[in-house]
């Protein structure tokens, strides 16, 4: 993709997703085709040009850089499937699944690791990225503004998280959540359809649109969240139909309010219908952990590289809007019973520091005495931008596509650039 958001582009652009990364570490990995006629193998030395694939195939970072071509045009059922690709990377649900991608799929080695991309046109990746981050059971007007939302965010390509590696996005939360094509249903492509090359401006340039699972009632500022200076549509809303409201904060992280995110417009136990399916177990709207000591110190002295014999105290030193701590002051021991302290001054390494594997988001209280220690919680993310269970809920009561989009980025407007 070569382009700047200051020149909008006037035809489909093709994407280069990261697949399999270096940092996988993977050495070997297996292949298969839905139909392998439908697929030629070209490498370096032009081996087999024309030879039909067989139904699978093994490569490995020995083998010769190939590029695996779709000989049809246009979008179908029929894929490639890599076997084995990570989801979540470094998230409490990181998982493995086997994604079916549209499109050619190219083999490299990177510096003794396989690197494996996927050449998609963007329509088709958008119609994957709905779906895979939100079920194609949800209503057409929430995919449609998660669609145009994720072509927003790509097309402005303002973080380019992996220009080292050549591509533009990953196929992760990292980036943007890309399973392949096997959780399509014709609504998804529907919603795709219907929206084809629409973007939201402001300003005269694509908005950095960004989304998170949920914002727990408020959304956040993107200048709280990332290093980034603010942004108009990107700083905080009340997530619900009241405009001007007094937050009762004593209250919040116990009592569900009357937010679009809360169960008042999405009952959390019909949930999982919606969601993608990475997502089945997750509290979404207010959760709480819990840990003994003993426990909390276990993983902690992990992530600190020493042995922690007594967490003394943990204190928000600053929060955004929504609730999110961004600066974060902990005490404790060591087995020399010396006292430290430690400063984390960002919502993700708190939400890492802070848990096993990862804390739902850093929009927490915290209580805590000799014996355990806990947090009680809202939402899932970081919350900056478009809330997707409160997105779901506005859609559920009836909402159109830009009513909801112009709730969670003000002042913006939908353009259709091709
Ligand atoms: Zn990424
Ligand atoms: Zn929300």
């Amino acid at each position: 993709m070569t382009f700047n958001h200051s020149n909008l582009p006037q035809s489909e652009p093709t994407l280069q997703i990261g697949i399999i990364l270096p940092g996988d570490h993977r050495k070997k990995m297996t292949i298969s085709f839905t139909d392998p006629s439908l697929y030629e193998i070209e490498s370096e030395k032009q081996i087999n040009p024309t030879r039909k694939t067989p139904n699978t195939l093994d490569v490995s970072v020995n083998d010769r850089d190939m590029v695996i071509r779709k000989s049809v045009n246009g979008f179908d059922e029929q894929g490639i499937t890599i076997h084995d690709v990570p989801a979540g990377r470094g998230f409490h649900w990181e998982i493995t699944i086997d994604a079916t991608l549209p499109g050619n799929v190219k083999i490299t080695n990177h510096d003794g690791y396989l690197l494996i991309i996927n050449e998609v046109p963007l329509e088709q990746y958008i119609a994957c990225v709905a779906v895979s981050e939100m079920s194609s059971a949800c209503p057409i007007a929430l995919l449609e503004a998660q669609t145009i939302t994720a072509r927003s965010w790509i097309l402005a390509a303002a973080e380019k998280k992996h220009a080292d590696l050549g591509i533009d996005v990953c196929n992760d939360d990292c980036c943007q959540r890309y399973q392949g094509i096997s959780q399509m249903t014709e609504t998804s492509k529907h919603a795709v359809n219907n929206s084809r090359g629409q973007v939201l401006i402001y300003e005269n340039k694509i908005c950095d649109a960004r989304y998170s699972k949920s914002c727990g009632g408020i959304t956040e500022s993107a200048e709280n969240v990332w290093d980034m200076p603010p942004t108009p549509y990107l700083t905080s809303i009340y997530d619900g139909l009241e405009t001007d409201i007094e937050i009762d904060w004593d209250n919040w992280f116990t009592k569900n309010s009357d937010t679009f995110c809360s169960p008042a417009f999405v009952d959390e136990s019909n949930l999982h219908q919606y969601l993608g399916s990475v997502d089945k177990d997750g509290q979404y709207f207010r959760w709480h952990v819990r840990f003994s000591q003993e426990e909390f110190c276990e993983f902690f002295s992990q992530k600190v590289n020493e042995d922690v014999t007594h967490i003394t105290k943990i204190d928000a030193l600053n929060r955004g809007q929504s609730g999110r701590i961004n600066h974060l002051y902990l005490d404790y021991k060591t087995t020399e019973g010396k006292s430290k302290t430690l400063q984390i001054k960002n919502e993700y390494e708190i939400r890492r520091m802070l848990h096993p594997s990862f804390l739902y988001s850093s929009c927490f209280v915290i209580s805590m005495d000799e014996k355990h220690i806990e947090f009680k919680g809202a939402g899932w993310g970081h919350g900056v931008g478009l809330c997707q269970i409160g997105a779901l809920g506005m859609a559920l009561h009836g909402y159109a596509t830009e009513e909801i989009l112009v709730h969670y980025f003000r002042n913006t407007k939908l353009k259709t650039l091709y």
